[in-house]
């Protein structure tokens, strides 16, 4: 199966293929190193991933992270990838056609490329840990809820780590990694609270893609890629999903969540199942499933900006506040909104969202949905800000071409 001129890489840099060296580990400092030096027509430089080095034994020598993690930008250049290290043949399987098909389909830019291992790996057994990524998010408190929390766990998908990545999604260089250790500075006391191990997991993956290749739309394979690198100790990573499965579907797009039911599968390793947990559920569901959890009135982070506290203000904050109020849970959380100011605000805030006529998202439809379900209604107020905005839409509908001819005119005057 694999192509006659899959021999290791040659020194001197050559046209249209990216090499990937051997990895080295070696311990720095406190810390693990896991090295492979890249070569493509850019020039020579080195992909890594670092963690403490307490987790040491968890670290693959394999060259399944860089190649998961390096392979979106590789089909950006229409560069095949050579490795001289050993890779999982399923990976090998996987990523050299369906892989590439879902890809490329959801980000048209992308070319097919060859991938040339030095060698496959087929033995299977997986090692008994069992991980997922942290963020404090709905997502990931979502699989909290059933991997930790819930005593229905199967044992084989019980958590026994928790991971931190910094693969892009906490923005670029210096200034990312800053965010990203103040994150993790701020979650892993509640992670030590509740026993389990948090690795915080740091690399320079996002330095390899472009600015075209952006997060949302590429993170799947960056934080599959570090999750192999574990693989030496985990055997099982659970990916918190983004979408439900009606969701699933493979078409260009901005976003690549809605493929990880269909693609999460296909990273797995003959070591490390992957599997995209959560689809069952909606957010609405997911976010009820977490209010459950105590433990989330100190911690949950929902929201677009940084700060300490979510914002109350942007848009997924209010989403999950109007979803807790609808609930009757809202009144948990007043170390994580300034509830103060949505309750100054709520009748507006509640008529604005519910009156809303376009761009009715997916997920505003299904807190509308939740409201119908659990038979809540807006407050009286609330209400006769509706109707008022209703009686008045069709005259601020006639106002809007006579405002518009006003401007011209002005404009044409001037
Ligand atoms: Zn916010």
């Amino acid at each position: 199966m694999i192509p006659a001129d899959c021999g290791p890489a040659t020194d001197g840099i050559e046209k249209d293929r990216v090499k990937i060296s051997k990895p080295t580990i070696a311990v720095e400092e406190n810390t693990v190193v896991y090295r492979t030096e890249i070569e493509s027509e850019d020039g020579r430089r080195d992909l890594w991933f670092r963690l403490d080095a307490k987790y040491a034994d968890l670290v693959t020598d394999s060259c399944d992270p860089a190649l998961v993690g390096l392979l979106i930008p590789a089909m950006a250049a229409g560069e095949d990838i050579h490795l001289s290290g050993p890779i999982s043949e399923r990976l090998y399987y996987n990523l050299s056609g369906p892989c590439q098909n879902v890809f490329g389909t959801t980000i048209p830019i992308l070319d097919t490329i060859d991938i040339h291992p030095a060698g496959l790996r087929s033995k299977s057994g997986r090692p008994p840990g069992v991980a997922t990524g942290f963020t404090g998010g709905i997502d990931s408190f979502c699989v909290l809820a059933d991997h930790h929390y819930s005593p229905d766990c199967p044992e084989g998908f019980r958590l026994t780590h928790l991971v931190f990545n910094n693969v892009g999604s906490h923005g670029h260089g210096s200034e990312g990694e800053r965010i990203f250790k103040s994150r993790y500075a701020r979650l892993a006391p509640f992670v030590e609270r509740i026993g389990l191990p948090f690795v915080a997991l740091d690399s320079n993956l996002d330095s390899f893609y472009s600015e075209r290749l952006g997060f949302a739309q590429t993170h799947t394979p960056r934080i599959i890629a570090a999750a192999l690198l574990l693989q030496g100790g985990i055997g099982r990573y659970l990916s918190a999903s983004s979408t439900d499965y009606r969701a699933a579907a493979i078409y260009p797009c901005k976003y690549i969540s809605s493929t990880e039911s269909i693609c999460i599968p296909l990273l797995a390793s003959e070591s490390l199942d992957v599997l995209s947990v959560g689809h069952q559920y909606r957010r609405v569901d997911k976010t009820l499933k977490v209010a459950d959890i105590p433990d989330s009135y100190e911690i949950l982070d929902v929201c677009m900006r940084e700060g300490d506290r979510n914002c109350t203000t942007c848009r997924k904050c209010l989403r999950t506040m109007i979803t807790l109020d609808i609930a009757g849970l809202l009144d948990n959380y007043p170390e994580r909104f300034d509830l103060a100011q949505y309750r100054a605000r709520e009748n507006e805030l509640l008529s604005r969202f519910f009156r809303k006529k376009t761009g009715r998202g997916k997920l505003r439809g299904e807190v509308i949905a939740l409201a119908k379900e659990t038979g809540w209604r807006m407050p009286l107020p609330a209400r006769l800000r509706t109707w008022l905005y209703k009686i008045g839409y069709p005259i601020r509908r006639l106002q809007r071409p006579l405002k518009s001819k006003a401007k011209k005119m002005l404009w044409k005057d001037n």
